[in-house]
């Protein structure tokens, strides 16, 4: 087995709560259809920012890492301690090139090469995995930023069961987020009890499923039937009603997707336009990491750039930057390239991205900040229409007039690490973001004009006067 992975956590979460009621014989729930190993291709210890707890830096600390490695001899191995919400965090020291202190020129752990996993940062040992504690036992999904679990390389996970529980009981100690409570926000207004979210949930993954349709009209099936949950007064439906109604709904619209009857959704609207240019610039918030350590001058000005180009971005005009895709991404060339091409790779890879969100339990409550089931489902639409503008952008950085596998593989990346790594959701500009893309049929408007309609899309791409 190749040495293992990292993580970043730039969310950590608050697990103390739930110390006490996890038990070593937690129920583990795994997902069916994703699979992953580690392939040591060596992005995680290079890409994020290794947070440690107090308790797991002072672990990492209590060993001479300089007699085991000379080159680490009076090399601090954590940086200053950053504080957050949880409490003062540490961030494992990186070289110069950005790849973790203990990293190989072979893309090899080298405390797993030398002492093992168990020696790792319990941040570096439970990634690419995720962990959600609910009322039934613990959901575990994997992080679609990991290349390897976007490709589905790998054991599938219920052959990993023995020691992805183990590593549950490790997390809960001090990783877990606030466990998912017995009744859950489905919308703003209704709470739903957690065995009937689930029959929901089943429903949304059926739709997800049909294998036989493409995935854009099962995508915008899973959309509408959410949109229809909100708009319908289900407070009146009570003890399992919500469930019915949900599965009468999803086989109306499977049976439509499936007879080629689904009535496209329009372009997006404005409003909506701008408010997913918004979207799409969360996503390129990790370019700020480097900048932490520089001056203020050289900060005062990265931030007047990023808020100019952010304007002219978001009227539809300017450029976003992405180091990872080539540097500058031009707003209005990447509009008018071709949507990713209809490819049983890419399908496999989206169904993936939305399945491990879904399963995981990782599109709402406490692990999206608090946002509601049904505005979660929303959010993962909109989501699958920045991958589609990413993918765009990634064919742009090699040079490449068309999409291919891998560039939608980059966009998952990209999109996810923010998605499921940043606190980057849960702020208040988040939220009004959020509102915009995910109001009325925001959301299947945009997976139409992201992932489906013939470019160019002139109602897209026209920019508006700055
Ligand atoms: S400690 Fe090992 S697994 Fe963790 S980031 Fe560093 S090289 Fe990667
Ligand atoms: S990104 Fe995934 S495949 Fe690559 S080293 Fe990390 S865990 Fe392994």
């Amino acid at each position: 087995m190749p040495a293992a992975p990292a993580q970043i956590l730039s969310r950590p979460a608050r697990g103390n709560g739930i110390v006490n009621r996890m038990t070593t014989a937690a129920r583990v729930f795994m997902p069916a259809d994703l699979r992953y190993d580690c392939h040591a291709c060596g992005r995680c210890c290079r890409d994020w920012m290794i947070l440690c707890s107090e308790a797991e830096a002072q672990r990492t600390l209590s060993r001479d890492w300089g007699e085991l490695f000379p080159d680490l001899k009076g090399v601090p191995v954590f940086e200053p301690p950053v504080q957050m919400p949880e409490g003062r965090m540490y961030r494992l020291s990186h070289k110069a090139d950005g790849t973790c202190i203990f990293l190989d020129g072979n893309n090899r752990c080298r405390i797993h090469e030398q002492l093992g996993s168990a020696a790792k940062p319990l941040v570096c040992r439970i990634y690419p995995y995720t962990f959600t504690h609910t009322p039934s036992g613990i959901f575990v999904s994997v992080k679609m930023s990991c290349p390897s679990a976007i490709a589905g390389k790998g054991r599938p996970m219920e052959e990993q069961r023995e020691e992805v529980a183990a590593l549950a009981s490790a997390a809960a100690r001090d990783i877990l987020p606030t466990p998912i409570s017995g009744t859950v926000r489905f919308t703003r207004k209704l709470r739903l009890p957690w065995t009937d979210l689930i029959g929901v949930q089943e429903v949304f993954d059926g739709l997800f499923r049909q294998r036989g349709i493409p995935f854009f009209p099962r995508l915008v099936s899973v959309l509408r039937l959410a949109r229809l949950l909100s708009e319908a007064r289900l407070s009146a439906l009570e003890g399992g009603q919500a469930i019915e109604f949900c599965r009468i709904m999803g086989k109306d619209f499977a049976a439509q997707a499936s007879a080629g009857q689904m009535i496209p959704p329009g372009l997006p609207k404005t409003g909506t336009r701008i408010q997913f240019r918004q979207f799409l610039r969360m996503f390129t918030l990790r370019e700020f990491v480097d900048f932490a350590g520089a001056s203020f001058f050289a900060r005062m000005k990265l931030q007047i750039r990023f808020f100019t180009n952010g304007l002219r971005f978001a009227l539809g005009r300017g450029e976003i930057v992405m180091r990872d895709l080539g540097g500058a991404l031009p707003l209005p060339t990447i509009d008018a390239m071709p949507p990713p091409p209809a490819h049983p790779e890419i399908e496999a890879m989206f169904e993936r991205f939305c399945s491990s969100k879904i399963f995981g339990q990782l599109t709402y409550g406490p692990n999206a900040g608090g946002q509601p089931y049904l505005t979660g489902i929303a959010v993962l639409g909109a989501s699958c229409a920045a991958i589609g503008w990413y993918a765009r952008a990634s064919a742009y950085g090699r040079k490449s007039a068309a999409v291919e596998p891998q560039d939608v593989a980059e966009a998952i990346r990209i999109v996810d690490s923010t998605l499921t790594s940043s606190r980057i959701f849960f702020s208040t500009a988040a939220r009004a973001v959020v509102a915009g893309i995910t109001h009325q049929d925001a959301a299947e408007r945009l997976v139409w004009a992201w992932m489906a309609a013939p470019a160019p899309v002139p109602a897209v791409v026209a920019p508006m006067p700055v």
